[in-house]
């Protein structure tokens, strides 16, 4: 077991560890925050046929050269219409947006533009080729247009639906178990006796592991007993793809997390070169992957979104660029001097926001690791490099959270 580590090299480490990818078809009307299994090609074109962009008129360009020519109306065309009316020299076509381009006709008037008297129509304004949508100029017929491991949104679905699919190979979600431990963790709802405190990191753990696509399974807190906890972990190990854990990873007596890893799993790291998040243990247990991670709410998320997410998004087969991520890596100018940690990759919580010539970084709340009301009041965590402290005014890198 490697300990103290840098972010890179856990990353590295926890990549050696996999989960079987499995595929199924999902229909378009479940497909919102689901991830493409293969590439995506469109069954049709789109436009589908030669349409105007502008309620109007139908012409020929070349019968319109003049302001206030005037034009015989030989019928409509509208959207989802059959019968085109033909436009010939000195005929105009009234037409819908989306509708058909009649034969004959090369340039739409808009009607903005017109005056109708009777059955013909006053051509006051240009007519133009460009308000015609040609067949084929979004998408073309079997050009590929979705990457595999791209994350649906709305945009992506609505794609999806013009390209003509109703159902999609998508990769099947894997499941997380999330195991809080700690003798001191109840219930919220239920009232505190003297030392207890609410649970409240797998219920933010569950959250996470949805925003990254996969389903997480939440066990009962485990008290801080090594059969209780051996029991739970060999359960979750049947049942569950990958293991996350909460509290029980530190130097204390009752960090069993830790030491059942030890002495019965196979460990791969233990502690990182982070804060907050230090701790964090990862490993296999019963070959299923297993992230330990610290009971410090704030440590619990950090080490999530810093570690348990990218490596989530790998295995799950998701796209770099285009699969879920909760974290977008920018620069950001500081409004105030900010302390580095000796050692370690620091990550304040900052608040990120738009300033006139880029993103501004302030902070608000303490900062204490047991604080998750700091990652609420902020959006954002500071990537200061070892031992580095950031004055007022500088840029650095940041994470800006999603
Ligand atoms: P541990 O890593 O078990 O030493 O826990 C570190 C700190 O996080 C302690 O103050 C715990 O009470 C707190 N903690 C541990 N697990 C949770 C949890 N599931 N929800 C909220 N706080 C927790
Ligand atoms: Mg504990």
């Amino acid at each position: 077991m490697e300990t103290s580590v840098t972010l890179e090299r856990a990353l590295a480490l926890a990549s050696t560890l996999t989960i079987p990818r499995h595929t199924e078809t999902t229909p378009l009307s479940l497909l919102s925050g689901r991830i493409l299994a293969s590439p995506l090609s469109s069954k049709v074109d789109d436009p589908a046929f030669d349409n105007s962009a502008m309620d109007g008129w139908a012409v020929r360009a070349q019968d319109c050269t003049s302001d206030g020519t005037t034009l015989e109306i030989v019928g409509t065309s509208r959207a989802g219409g059959e019968q085109l009316p033909q436009v010939s020299t000195g005929q105009a076509s009234r037409i819908m947006t989306g509708a058909p381009i009649p034969p004959g006709a090369d340039a739409i008037v808009m009607v903005e533009d017109s005056a109708e008297e009777g059955n013909h129509v006053k051509i006051l304004g240009p007519a133009r080729p460009g308000f015609i949508r040609k067949q084929g100029e979004n998408l073309q017929k079997d050009q590929e247009i979705l990457r595999a491991g791209t994350l649906i949104g709305p945009a992506e679905i609505s794609l999806v639906a013009t390209m003509g699919h109703h159902e999609v190979e998508t990769l099947c979600k894997p499941t997380v178990a999330v195991i809080s431990t700690g003798d001191e963790l109840v219930q919220p709802g239920t009232n505190l006796s003297p030392g207890q405190i609410y649970e409240s990191n797998s219920y933010g753990l569950t959250s996470l592991i949805e925003k990254m696509g996969a389903t997480a399974k939440r066990y009962d807190v485990v008290h801080d007993n090594i059969e209780g906890l051996r029991t739970t972990l060999n359960d979750a190990a049947e049942s569950c793809d990958a293991i996350l854990t909460s509290g029980g990873v530190s130097m204390g007596e009752w960090d069993l997390v830790r030491r059942l890893m030890e002495d019965e799993g196979q460990p791969l790291f233990w502690k990182v070169r982070i804060r907050p998040g230090g701790p964090p243990l990862c490993g296999s247990w019963k070959n299923k992957p297993l992230f330990g991670l610290p009971g410090n709410p704030v440590s619990s998320h950090v080490v999530f979104i810093s570690i348990v997410a990218p490596w989530l998004a790998e295995c799950m087969g998701a796209d770099h660029e285009l699969g879920p991520r909760l974290a977008d890596r920018i620069r950001v100018k500081l409004s105030e001097d900010i302390k580095g940690a000796p050692k370690k990759l620091c990550m304040r919580r900052i608040r990120i926001e738009i300033g006139e010539d880029g993103f501004v970084a302030t902070t608000h709340t303490h900062q204490g690791s047991g604080n998750i009301h700091s990652m609420v009041a902020h959006n954002g965590l500071t990537l200061l490099p070892p031992d580095i402290d950031a004055k007022a005014g500088e840029i650095i890198d940041a994470l800006w959270l999603r």
